[in-house]
């Protein structure tokens, strides 16, 4: 079943060494918030707000920003395919659920979904060369795939991202982009529009 991919999944675990102290971190897709045993359900609410605000208030100010996320593009493109890949643009996007990234080549436009914003960097960094490979060769076939194996971590990416996605019940799995071999995307409204 497919989860609120806006709200993480939040778990409570109570604790009667703590007195007072509230806090709260992230444990893959979940946000897990410590508090203290003798806490109301009314307390307990209150404090699981406050604190899965303050998580994601946190990732957000940590996540790149698109002119980083550009320089981040140039230079995986400058280390791994030799600065061939030139995209025009890389943006975060937030309406993108079947896939971590897409691309179109025909405008040299990358979109990465922003829920790899809360995914370690080489994961991220992963993603966006998939993305970039694509821009020289559509598909999923053996010279795709040799784009990617000087990037020392595509396997540990894969293996991380098929983690993530079986944990949050989702629909894709190391697959980036099923959709890349195409170049009008279905369900990204800023790709379908190609002439
Ligand atoms: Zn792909």
């Amino acid at each position: 079943m497919h989860q609120d991919l806006g709200s993480p999944t939040v778990e409570v675990r109570r604790s009667r060494r703590r007195s007072r102290t509230v806090s709260a971190y992230r444990e893959g897709s979940t946000i897990v918030v410590l508090i203290p045993a003798r806490l109301t359900v009314a307390e307990e609410r209150q404090w699981v707000n406050t604190m899965v605000e303050r998580v994601t208030r946190a990732e957000r100010r940590r996540s790149l920003g698109e002119p980083e996320l550009a320089a981040r593009a140039a230079s995986l493109s400058k280390r791994h395919l030799e600065g061939r890949a030139r995209p025009r643009s890389v943006r975060w996007v937030s309406n993108q659920h079947a896939r971590w990234g897409s691309c179109t080549p025909a405008d040299g436009t990358i979109r990465l979904s922003d829920r790899l914003q809360q995914m370690p960097a080489y994961v991220v960094d992963y993603v966006l060369l998939h993305e970039l490979a694509h821009l020289l060769v559509p598909g999923h076939g053996a010279t795709f795939w040799a784009l990617l194996a000087p990037y020392e971590h595509t396997e540990r990416a894969r293996g991380f991202l098929e983690g993530v996605s079986a944990t949050a019940g989702l629909e894709i799995g190391s697959d980036v982009d099923d959709e890349a071999d195409a170049p009008a995307q279905v369900g990204v409204p800023s790709a379908a529009e190609t002439g």
